[in-house]
């Protein structure tokens, strides 16, 4: 007898252990299907080991320069940064794993095959399902050339195991740039080059401020350079030949689609899933969250919330996803968040960073913030070039989702000093109320 669930959930990456953790913990009869390691991308080979190695390349490389601003002495050195990040990826793992039990949910490992409308395969073993909900995120698309396979992805360069002396990265998304900047810091001597521009999607002010911290960093980057062929440690592009004791390729992603997707009659495509705002497919069945989505931004916390929309709705629910307030930062230093839509807005105004009391008093004050307001004076989006602009992002999601008016955003009273004020102190821009930052004499 085939086992019977409510609902599968293919993946236990960002999106499925929401959805799966969510069902369960309302009842309903849920079987998660992971055939790696739980936590998906985010967890095993993106956000979780890319970002700690960013923390640590940051410490390395600011943390003498901050301390010497203190008056205090602070000797830096880099040991082994990789030892502890792989610990931190397993206890995350281990812990996604077990929140989703814990839930109620029964979990497999192994990889699920799409067998029927209502079953699958894992392992051979048939189970069939009333609802099943699509998680299975994305993995890195490499360029067609010879010798492409001697280097590594973009997947297995977050989660190398010693700092290479010279490194080549191939691609200038935002992967590929944070690759780049961290093993830079961390001791490689890096080539970065780009079919374009770096960056592309940044406005020119962000697209510069990471030009000049590579810059600073010793980053050799190459833009409108294709990669043609890899020889061993030699890379062949058109423009010219780069050396590097490792080659990365961080050059996008493609959806991970399930083996039988086609017998579930779901409409997608070479981006992915198609879904409504809902997170249904075309076929009632089905749903999708994630990567595997069609869609624009593909992040964890959009991924999160994918999966807390697809299975609030298969509880009943009736939500719909709202893109617009979803942020994107890039870890960089200075990092990069952006969050709204550019064309919504028909008048910016920025504050810059170093009129922040509170960055003054840190020690770092390079970047900006940038406020987009629409002809009904609200705000519709946001640039922040700073020092934990992750954080400071998060107060521009809740403006953006409330609708809220650019006088509401300046007279409210955030701490003082702090740098996430420069929040308001961008919307006072607007009303010529940025008494922080020197005006010339009229
Ligand atoms: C280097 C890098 C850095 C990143 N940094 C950030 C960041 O800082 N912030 C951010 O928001 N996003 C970041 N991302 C993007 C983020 O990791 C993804 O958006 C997120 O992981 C998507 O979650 P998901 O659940 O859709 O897919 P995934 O995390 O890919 O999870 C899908 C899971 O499904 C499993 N699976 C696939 N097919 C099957 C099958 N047939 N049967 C069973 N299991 C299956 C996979 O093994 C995987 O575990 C980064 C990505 C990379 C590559």
């Amino acid at each position: 007898m085939p086992m019977k669930y409510d609902v599968v959930v293919i993946g236990g990456g960002s999106a499925g252990y929401v959805a799966g953790s969510v069902l369960a913990r309302n009842g309903k009869k849920v079987l998660v299907v992971e055939k790696d390691r739980f936590g998906g991308v985010c967890v095993r080979s993106g956000c979780a080991p890319s970002i700690f190695l960013y923390d640590a390349s940051f410490f390395l490389t600011r943390f003498t320069e901050l301390g010497n601003y203190k008056g205090i002495s602070i000797d830096v050195k880099a040991k082994d940064p990789f030892k502890k990040r792989n610990e931190v990826v397993d206890y995350l793992s281990t812990a996604g794993e077990k929140l989703v039990e814990d839930a109620g949910a029964d979990v497999i490992k192994g990889e699920a095959r799409i067998s029927g409308n209502s079953s699958l395969l894992i392992d051979g073993k048939e189970v069939e399902f009333d609802r099943v909900v699509i998680a299975t995120g994305s993995s890195p698309s490499l360029p067609c050339i010879k010798g492409v396979e001697q280097g590594i992805t973009e997947d297995e360069a977050v989660n190398l195991s010693f700092t290479p002396t010279d490194m080549v990265v191939i691609g200038g998304g935002f992967a590929g740039v944070e690759i780049a900047q961290f093993y830079a810091r961390l001791g490689s001597t890096v080539s970065l080059i780009t079919r374009g521009r770096i960056l592309k999607c940044l406005s020119e002010d962000a697209r510069n401020a990471i030009l000049t911290s590579l810059e600073w960093d010793g980053v050799k980057v190459i833009e409108n350079c294709e990669p043609r062929e890899q020889d061993g440690k030699v890379v062949k592009a058109t423009c010219g030949e780069l050396k590097g004791e490792v080659t990365v390729y961080a050059t996008g992603r493609k959806p991970n689609f399930p083996v039988g997707l086609n017998l579930l009659d779901v409409n997608y495509n070479s981006r992915g899933i198609v879904t409504d705002q809902s997170m249904r497919t075309s076929n009632p069945k089905v749903w999708a969250a994630g990567d595997v989505v069609d869609k624009e931004r593909k992040v964890a916390h959009s991924a999160m919330m994918e999966g807390f929309i697809s299975s609030l709705n298969i509880l009943g629910r009736e939500l719909r996803i709202d893109r617009l307030p979803v942020p994107h930062v890039i870890y960089t230093d200075p990092q990069v968040a952006v969050v709204g839509d550019v064309n919504l807005a028909t008048s910016f105004r920025r504050f810059p960073i170093n009129a922040s009391t509170r960055a003054i008093i840190y020690g770092l004050t390079e970047g900006y913030t940038k406020l987009g307001i629409d002809r009904e004076n609200r705000v519709v989006y946001g640039e922040v070039v700073s020092n934990n602009a992750e954080e400071i992002v998060n107060l521009l999601v809740l403006a953006i989702k409330l609708r809220m008016k650019v006088e509401e955003l300046a007279l409210l009273p955030l701490v003082h000093p702090s740098v996430s004020e420069v929040i308001s102190n961008a919307a006072r821009a607007f009303l010529n109320l940025d008494v922080d930052v020197y005006r010339e004499k009229r």
